[in-house]
């Protein structure tokens, strides 16, 4: 019996989807109470992209406990903290020749998130925000209001009164170019289209379907951004952090977005952690004007300033790059080999994915035939019609080979 059908009072999570009590986990697996070995292909959402309890980081969170290191501090100044702020300025923002103030506003992504809203309406005195279909930003309602997805907002009031949708990168499937549109747009005074405080969006849109913009659209983003003085946001709460193959999912693009938005991995072993970076100019809130009591967790800060261990060079990133290869021609392989979905493989880094475009509703039986045979594996999009993986990037050639192997065998069998 799992957790879920011991409490039948448990509100309805991802245990339905993945029907086992987990007690352990280690690098790129997790086991259950039966001893049931799984291989990971989710890393918490793309929380751990480092995998799980690695070992660097272990150590330093349970030397600073028991060193009596400060655990709760809000946002006072304490040595953990000085030693992320120096570890990610040295490691990540210097030899990119970046200039960011480093904002805590609370433990989440959608808190993140909030922030670079707030502040982006804050320094431009406009209220507008530009969002794209399929985006996917979080649960607040701020951050609902400029999420995509209908389902999400049902009921909840949210107001999508200054909120824009454009169409995402490649959304109307017939070569449209939605920056050129938005640019269009922004120079017709008969338009109806407000100027806006920002445009948001994700590099590779993650819960909207695995969605990946190119780099010479997001280049023009950028370039419409700078000409009307609209405040560019990068959403890399799950695209950050190396999934994308860089360590920001927008380096290839060569562009320095205003502020950009991190979480998830960023607490390195799945400690609540986000960080809003902003460029200086628009360092504008007060003191006190945006807080929050769970700002800057010092045991995250311990792990993720351990956590820059594995961007001092360019190992990680380059396996990834590696693995993401393999990843992308198995996917090929497999929507091959079953024509009956007409699937679609997404995605870029460890972030990809096969869209079902016929039978679409597969989707969770292959992830749930998949979660019998010992990989976990979860699907996108707004009907949840494409397979995704999303497995930590420390992952091994063999778990990777194997994770593979029982995802086809998962299409094979509900393909029958
Ligand atoms: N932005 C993006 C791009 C996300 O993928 C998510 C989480 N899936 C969020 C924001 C919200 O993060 P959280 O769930 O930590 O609030």
């Amino acid at each position: 019996m799992n957790v879920f059908e011991q409490y039948e009072s448990n509100v309805r999570s991802y245990i339905r989807s993945f029907p086992a009590t987990f007690v352990r986990a280690k690098g790129d697996k997790m086991w259950d109470d039966q001893g049931k070995e799984y291989i990971d292909f989710f890393a918490g959402a793309g929380a751990l992209n480092y995998g799980h309890n690695d070992d660097g980081m272990k150590k330093a969170v349970i030397e600073y406990m028991q060193g009596d290191g400060i655990l709760h501090s809000l946002d006072m100044g304490t040595e953990a903290k000085a030693k992320f702020l120096q570890r990610f300025q040295d490691v990540i923002l210097k030899p990119r020749k970046m200039d960011y103030k480093m904002m805590f506003p609370g433990p989440t992504g959608t808190n993140t998130v909030e922030s670079a809203l707030k502040l982006a309406r804050k320094v431009t005195g406009r209220a507008k925000v530009v969002s794209f279909t399929r985006a996917f930003h979080g649960m607040t309602l701020g951050a609902l209001a400029i999420t995509g997805n209908a389902f999400k907002r049902k009921g909840a009031g949210v107001s999508l009164n200054e909120t824009i949708f454009m169409p995402y990168d490649g959304y109307t499937g017939n070569g449209i170019n939605s920056a050129d549109l938005l640019e269009q747009m922004l120079n017709d005074d008969g338009s109806g289209m407000d100027k806006p405080a920002a445009v948001i969006l994700e590099v590779i849109q993650g819960e909207g379907g695995i969605n990946a913009c190119s780099m010479e659209w997001l280049k023009r983003i950028r370039e419409i951004c700078t000409e009307h003085g609209i405040i560019m946001i990068v959403d890399d709460v799950q695209a950050g952090c190396g999934r994308s193959g860089t360590f920001f999912s927008f380096e290839p693009a060569g562009i320095v977005p205003d502020m950009i938005c991190m979480s998830k991995s960023l607490g390195g072993m799945g400690l609540p952690f986000a960080m809003t970076l902003v460029k200086p100019e628009y360092d504008k809130f007060g003191p006190g004007e945006h807080n929050g009591t769970f700002r800057g967790n010092n045991l995250a800060f311990i792990a993720a300033a351990e956590a820059m261990r594995f961007w001092e060079n360019d190992d990680l990133a380059q396996r990834v790059q590696h693995n993401a290869a393999v990843i992308k021609e198995r996917l090929g392989r497999i929507r091959d080999r079953f024509p009956q979905f007409a699937a679609k493989v997404k995605g870029r880094g460890f972030m990809q994915g096969l869209e079902l475009t016929v039978a679409k509703e597969k989707g969770e039986e292959i992830c749930a035939e998949a979660f019998k045979n010992g990989l976990i594996l979860e699907t996108a999009g707004p009907d949840d019609e494409v397979v995704k993986l999303l497995p930590p990037l420390i992952l091994t050639d063999e778990s990777l080979a194997k994770g593979l192997d029982i995802m086809e065998e998962a299409f094979a069998a509900v393909a029958e």
